[in-house]
């Protein structure tokens, strides 16, 4: 689906918005208007078919991402999608902080905000992430795989860092056109 569906809160900032280059802001209180926005969130991931989503994607600075690696889940190879099957989806963090990461695995990797861009980027194999939920409870979890890479990428949204910084100059260039008419489409629709 298309950004500016009927019915959907926010419409998903694509790259060349400023808003994407802000530090999130930790949300000092989990209240009602946190989890009204949480559920804003989700349904703008779902609608555009993402793994995840953070804040400033929808022009927002608090500090939450959501994630829902289910659909990319395969019970027969656990490893291939690296789920912790422990984590229940979709997963909400508020004020998340990556506190341990091991390990190194490089795959593709995409973004909402980079539509049909898609690169291999290294990342941590596993890490432990601490976070608020919606419920104003304290989690830590360990994931890996699929679902560790996903933490890694909304975090670094969190932080105003964006896919294009983990690319190489070589992928840039390879994707420089791309990149022009996204920051072209961005500056138009203001
Ligand atoms: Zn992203």
């Amino acid at each position: 689906m298309k950004k500016g569906v009927i019915g959907l809160q926010y419409r998903i900032e694509t790259y060349g918005a400023s808003v994407l280059r802000e530090k999130a802001k930790p949300v000092e209180r989990v209240d009602d208007d946190v989890r009204r926005l949480v559920s804003d969130m989700l349904e703008t991931m779902y609608a555009g078919n993402g793994l995840g989503l953070a804040a400033e994607q929808v022009g927002r600075t608090e500090a939450i991402c959501v994630i829902d690696d289910s659909p990319s889940r395969d019970p027969e190879d656990p490893d291939k999608t690296g789920s912790d099957p422990q984590v229940d989806m979709p997963l909400v963090m508020i004020n998340p902080v990556i506190e341990e990461m091991a390990g190194e695995h490089t795959a593709e990797e995409g973004c909402l905000s980079f539509p049909d861009i898609f690169v291999p980027v290294p990342r941590a194999w596993e890490v432990i992430v601490r976070y608020r939920t919606p419920d104003d409870m304290e989690q830590t979890i360990r994931a890996h795989g699929l679902l560790s890479r996903a933490i890694q990428h909304e975090v670094d949204h969190l932080n105003g860092v964006l896919l294009v910084d983990q690319m190489s100059q070589i992928q840039k260039i390879a994707i420089a056109g791309k990149l022009k008419r996204l920051k072209k489409a961005s500056r138009e629709r203001g």
